[in-house]
């Protein structure tokens, strides 16, 4: 593969930037000859990125320490940003620790009331993360991930902060960033050049983008999650998704600022994933909740298979009897789909099922928590199917608690949609308002 004098290639498809400290995986023929998407936003005049570079060079994604612009965008409200194993239930489940203080977010942890707000791993929109960080932490959730980005962290930080005074609470909960150990559809951007649109085009792009990421202009960088929508209903097909990973060293350094961190795993990742660990254990080690996400790795064997080389990584670091920081194996049903229907609730629900269960059987320690597809009919369903902690008592195959994204940001959405302030704060009539959606998804889980 050519690579740039200035670019390090660790993997055929791996580019890293030296301005920025983080990598892109290249989908595209020939897009290693042009240079590092990220430089692009920065330095390159290429015009088939140009959709991309403007706003980009104000975005706050992946920049190093060093680089700590925040983005010029105007600001605005809340918008988007947003069977049964026979034999498990008589296996004890793995040791765990069950001490944490009433009230704290590893209580709730314990008796499978954990709520824990997705802001979206590939989200750079700190106005409304802002809102959003600080509407939910008024309502009391238990965690909130973010983006691994400074300047994200700083507005969820200032977030939490507003929840807090606004409801004059202590309650304060996890920050958390997510990061991927491979190609994983929650680190990527959506991409396409204006000028290739037919002119007759109706722009179906626009209309299914939940996060109102796409403008005459193109993406906007900054409000893409790739959730990828918009790709298969491109009539002539010219959208495309870029990848990324962050360089280890660089969630090193965020890792400092945050309560917890968050490891996507997808299939046959698990040399990568030992790879990033090996790199960021020693900090990972020392926060409060290490997470891992994973979809359905394949059959039951896989799915054991994958559990036990991911604990076999970490038990040195992580042990749920010790000081270090709580397991939690999120079971990622349907990705970023919570808020097209209420049937997304059934992947993540019986995958967690499943997880649950292998672990069980390996006795490998940690809670399970169920994300992608999560909404309103999760815990109903949860309920339905008796994997719910019934009066907070811990059993073997019930969950530690839900992570809910697409979904907890469209009802923010929803319940703004007529707030016209452009300073992106919130009155408090407005706050309310928000507040109160908030608050009837959370204490699904919290009732
Ligand atoms: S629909 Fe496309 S542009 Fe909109 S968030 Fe999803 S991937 Fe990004
Ligand atoms: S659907 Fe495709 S061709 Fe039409 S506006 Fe969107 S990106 Fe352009």
């Amino acid at each position: 593969m050519k690579t740039s004098p200035f670019y390090a290639a660790p993997s055929q498809h791996l580019l890293r930037c030296p301005f920025t400290a983080c990598s892109f995986l290249s989908p595209f023929t020939g897009f290693e000859k042009m240079a590092n998407l990220c430089t692009v936003f920065i330095v390159s005049p290429l015009s088939s990125f140009a959709s991309f570079s403007p706003r980009y060079n104000q975005a706050s994604a992946f920049r190093g320490p060093q680089n700590q612009a925040v983005s010029k965008r105007p600001r605005r409200p809340v918008k988007a940003a947003f069977t049964r194993c026979s034999h498990a239930s008589a296996i004890p489940p793995a040791p765990s620790k069950r001490n944490a203080p009433t009230g704290s977010p590893l209580h709730s942890l314990e008796t499978g009331t954990w709520f824990k707000l997705i802001c979206g791993a590939s989200s750079h929109d700190a106005p409304s993360i802002r809102n959003l960080c600080a509407v939910y932490t008024a309502v009391g959730v238990d965690c909130i991930d973010v983006a691994c980005d400074l300047a994200i962290v700083r507005a969820a930080r200032k977030g939490i902060a507003e929840g807090i005074m606004r409801r004059q609470s202590s309650h304060s909960p996890f920050l958390m960033v997510s990061v991927n150990a491979g190609t994983d559809p929650h680190f990527r951007k959506a991409s396409f050049a204006p000028s290739a649109c037919p002119p007759e085009c109706r722009r179906p792009c626009e209309k299914v983008c939940p996060a109102d990421a796409i403008d005459l202009s193109g993406v906007i960088i900054d409000l893409c999650y790739g959730c990828g929508r918009c790709v298969p209903v491109c009539p002539p097909d010219i959208i495309r998704t870029l990848e990324y990973q962050h360089d280890p060293r660089f969630v090193s350094a965020v890792l400092e600022d945050v309560d917890a961190v968050e490891i996507h795993v997808g299939r046959g990742q698990e040399a990568e994933f030992r790879e990033l660990w090996m790199q960021i254990g020693d900090v990972a080690s020392r926060l409060k909740v290490v997470a891992v996400s994973l979809p359905d790795l394949g059959g039951d064997a896989a799915l054991a298979a994958g559990l036990q080389s991911m604990w076999d990584v970490m038990k040195t670091h992580v042990s749920d009897t010790g000081n270090g920081p709580r397991l939690i194996w999120q079971a990622d049903g349907r990705p970023m789909s919570g808020d097209i229907g209420r049937g997304t609730a059934k992947a993540a629900v019986f995958l967690g099922k499943r997880v649950r269960e292998a672990l069980n059987v390996a006795r490998i320690p940690g809670e399970v928590q169920l994300a992608g597809g999560t909404n309103d009919a999760t815990v109903p369903l949860m309920q339905a199917n008796g994997l719910r902690r019934v009066g907070h008592a811990t059993t073997s195959e019930s969950f530690g608690g839900i992570a809910v994204g697409g979904y907890a940001r469209k009802i923010q959405q929803e319940a703004l949609k007529d707030v016209c302030g452009s300073d992106g704060n919130l009155s408090s009539q407005d706050f309310e308002k928000a507040y109160q959606a908030a608050k009837t998804l959370v204490d699904g889980i919290k009732a």
